[in-house]
């Protein structure tokens, strides 16, 4: 994959920073986009030094400029774009706020919409592209308390499809992976209660290590996967099946 450029969004640290070592570890130039740039700053340093090829961008997939700015610097060499950016604002439907609602949908997916509608005119042009979209689990199954995350996390699913279908024809693939439960940031704030119940409900029986969902995303990320389109990869050890 050593002719390849991948930009993964949310680089700075947990699943997004796992992509970008992996795709960096293939060969891959890869651009890592995040807002907290002195960790992207680290992580460049650590892939150069294992000898791959990276560079950082400030990125905030909420401020359209920032995305444009991001594709005017690397939408040429862009080929392979990993929608990684996430949030969450959890919250019982009856109580979560406007403000709850929209940023979650902002970045999650209005995010992974602006970043793909910036690069896809340069994967249009090279006739070769790669899309994957780090959806979720609960964007299949749903989750109480997250109304807004499973519906950003369903929504990408349908942009997944939706653009695999208009992109197809430019030999550009489209796809997503559901992850069900990894060690991160963002799972670390569930409590200890709720870390037992879902690690009851894996039928593997533990959680995901970051490299295994990363080697998902390479997969789908690669030529050899050229056949597959419109796919959503669950990755959750059968948390959902
Ligand atoms: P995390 O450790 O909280 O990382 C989230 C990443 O998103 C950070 O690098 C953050 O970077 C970036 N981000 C957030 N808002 C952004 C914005 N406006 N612009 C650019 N980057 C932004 O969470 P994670 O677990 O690695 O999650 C990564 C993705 O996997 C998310 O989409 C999440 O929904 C999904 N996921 C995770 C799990 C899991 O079990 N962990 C399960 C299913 C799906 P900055 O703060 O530096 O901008």
């Amino acid at each position: 994959m050593t002719h390849h450029t991948a930009l993964v969004t949310g680089a700075s640290q947990g699943i997004g920073r796992a992509c970008a070592e992996a795709l960096a570890a293939k060969g891959v130039s890869v651009v890592a986009g995040a807002r907290q740039t002195d960790r992207l700053a680290t992580l460049v340093e650590e892939i150069r030094a294992a000898g791959g090829t990276a560079e950082a961008v400030e990125l905030d997939v909420t401020d359209q400029a920032s995305v444009d700015a991001m594709a005017k610097s690397h939408g040429r060499d862009v080929d392979i774009l990993v929608n990684n950016a996430g949030i969450t604002a959890d919250n019982l439907g009856l109580r979560l706020k406007d403000g709850d609602w929209q940023s979650v949908i902002d970045t999650n997916l209005t995010g992974a919409f602006r970043c793909s509608r910036a690069l896809m005119r340069g994967m249009m042009k090279k006739r070769w592209g790669r899309i994957v979209n780090v959806s979720s689990v609960v964007g299949l199954s749903g989750n109480a308390g997250q109304a807004n995350y499973s519906a950003s996390k369903a929504g990408l699913i349908g942009l997944t499809k939706s653009l695999a279908q208009e992109l197809a024809s430019r030999n550009i693939t489209v796809n997503a992976v559901a992850p069900g439960f990894f060690a991160t940031d963002m799972t670390a704030r569930l409590d200890e209660a709720q870390h037992t119940d879902i690690l009851a409900s894996i039928p593997l029986g533990r959680m995901g290590e970051l490299d295994e969902l990363a080697a998902s995303v390479c997969f789908l990320a690669s030529e050899e996967a050229g056949y597959i389109t419109g796919h959503v990869l669950n990755v959750s050890g059968g948390l959902y099946m």
